[in-house]
């Protein structure tokens, strides 16, 4: 009876199955033809994904991915075929060798493919996947307790920079019971709803409207403007960048944030510092915070976590607060995240915190970034189509008058030069210096030369008309 009851219930469940075989509940075998349909789907293998032509990888991408980024690639030059990489160093598919000064946007820390980070992924993967904790999680989340600013005892694990950032604005309005959240002007905390509500440039979340209520902006560096929102009341939050890097690498006024600080404290709002981007020894401190001494209530960290080998992010925070929070049988389990603290994230992160102090690459960060931005400036004096340079450790920007220039000049220094630069998402007219903290001096020489000669008065006319070119066009429409 049992065995009949089966075959029927998946005969309708396989309906448009070819063949069904499976074993019923008495252990018999049975096979049940339910029609022959047979679908063939001729997918891509990893072998030959890996072995893809510059061509099939710019097709699949533009039909697939992103038909519009695609164009744009195509016409900058920029849609290489990399083919290896090893450190600052990358390769492309004619052998040549280029330097990486983007390096991930902030994430690759120790370059690319950190043989140890890659080792230790390796060394994770014994354990089993996805099943309740394992040791690594808590050993992460104690050495993170140990080093970031004010030591924060309890963290939970993410994938991306936003989702730590929503799990931080989450916790200040569940440990607060208050509604506010105020943000700067300019800021950039990821393209999630909650992260884009506390997003400081409209023009990139105007389309995704209505975002979340509650969320107010203050300028940026200004205390007195902060103060003001502060004293309106019923603000769980004031979430901030140390650095602004998406905004063009602007720093704020010094005793800016020790003064953020202060105020928060005073007003009985929680200080939530997102340090996604300036962590793990990008400013030339293990953590921006440290520059002032600051100690945040609540503080997010991703990019460089795992050296940008694996996805991973987290938000820490103080007993007391996540107590406040989440203390609670039915609260206990609101932010859990599938990958969060996965042991080959956890694995990744272990290995590329230890390597980072190991190395001494934070003092060694410190030290290049000054270098580098008194070659910047010394370069600034120089050439009239550079407007500003600014930024902190090696987390440096490069202003120019406006995003042709810059696309142009980016293009030029990887096409000609090898170089390999950026743009800052929010002011694409600032091109962004963050190579990994093991660049070496002789690096930094190579790529200041490249764009000496690039915006050199014979190259300059070239600058200008860019504006007039397809590139031009597309970057920077009218
Ligand atoms: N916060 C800051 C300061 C960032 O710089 C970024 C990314 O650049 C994010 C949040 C978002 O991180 P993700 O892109 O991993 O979501």
């Amino acid at each position: 009876m049992t065995g009949q009851r089966n075959t029927q219930s998946l005969k309708s469940l396989y309906k448009r199955t070819d063949r069904v075989a499976f074993w019923d509940s008495l252990s018999t075998r049975v096979e049940v033809v339910v029609g022959l349909k047979i679908r063939h789907f001729e997918l891509v293998t990893l072998e030959e994904a890996l072995a893809s032509t510059r061509h099939q990888m710019v097709e699949r991408f533009s039909k697939h991915v992103n038909p519009e980024e695609a164009k744009i690639f195509r016409i900058g030059d920029w849609d290489k075929r990399w083919v290896k990489a090893e450190g600052i160093r990358v390769f492309d598919d004619h052998g040549m060798e280029y330097l990486d000064f983007l390096g991930g946007y902030g994430a690759l820390s120790l370059g690319h493919n950190p043989k140890e980070v890659l080792e230790a992924v390796q060394q994770a993967a014994v354990l089993p996947l996805l099943v309740g904790t394992h040791p690594l999680v808590g050993a992460l989340a104690e050495n993170l307790h140990k080093i970031l600013p004010g030591h924060p005892d309890v963290l939970s694990f993410g994938s991306g920079g936003a989702e730590a950032v929503e799990i931080a604005l989450k916790t200040a309005r569940a440990a607060t019971g208050k509604k506010k959240l105020i943000h700067s002007d300019g800021s950039y905390h990821g393209v999630t709803f909650g992260t884009l509500s506390v997003g400081g440039v409209e023009k990139f979340s105007r389309c995704f409207g209505p975002l979340l209520p509650h969320c107010e902006k203050v300028a940026y560096g200004d205390l007195q403007a902060l103060e003001a929102k502060l004293k309106e009341g019923n603000v769980a939050a004031y979430i901030a960048e140390p650095v602004q890097g998406e905004t063009g690498m602007q720093c704020p006024p010094k005793g800016y944030l020790t003064g953020a600080e202060a105020l928060c404290k005073k007003y009985e709002t929680l200080l939530i510092l997102d340090e996604i981007q300036t962590g793990f020894g990008r400013t030339g401190r293990m953590f921006a915070a440290e520059h002032e001494g600051v100690r945040p209530d609540i503080i997010t960290v991703g990019k460089a976590l795992t050296a940008g080998v694996i996805p991973m992010s987290a938000s820490a925070t103080s007993a007391k607060i996540w107590e406040k929070a989440y203390g609670t049988e039915d609260r206990f389990g609101l932010m859990n995240s599938t990958y969060g603290g996965n042991p080959i994230a956890c694995g990744a992160a272990l290995k590329a915190v230890e390597i980072l102090i190991r190395d001494g690459l934070v003092e060694h960060a410190r030290k290049m970034g000054e270098y580098a931005l008194q070659k910047l400036q010394d370069l600034k004096a120089h050439h009239k189509v550079i407007r500003e340079v600014r930024g902190l450790g090696l987390m440096l920007g490069i202003e120019f008058p406006n995003a042709r220039t810059s696309s142009y000049i980016m293009s030029r220094m990887l096409n000609r030069h090898h170089i390999h630069l950026g743009r800052c998402e929010y002011r694409q007219e600032v091109l962004r210096f963050e190579p990994p903290l093991n660049v070496r001096k002789e690096e930094i020489d190579r790529a200041i030369e490249a764009l000496d000669e690039t915006c050199s008065k014979s190259t300059l006319g070239l600058v200008v008309g860019a504006g007039t070119t397809a590139l031009g066009r597309i970057l920077s429409p009218p």
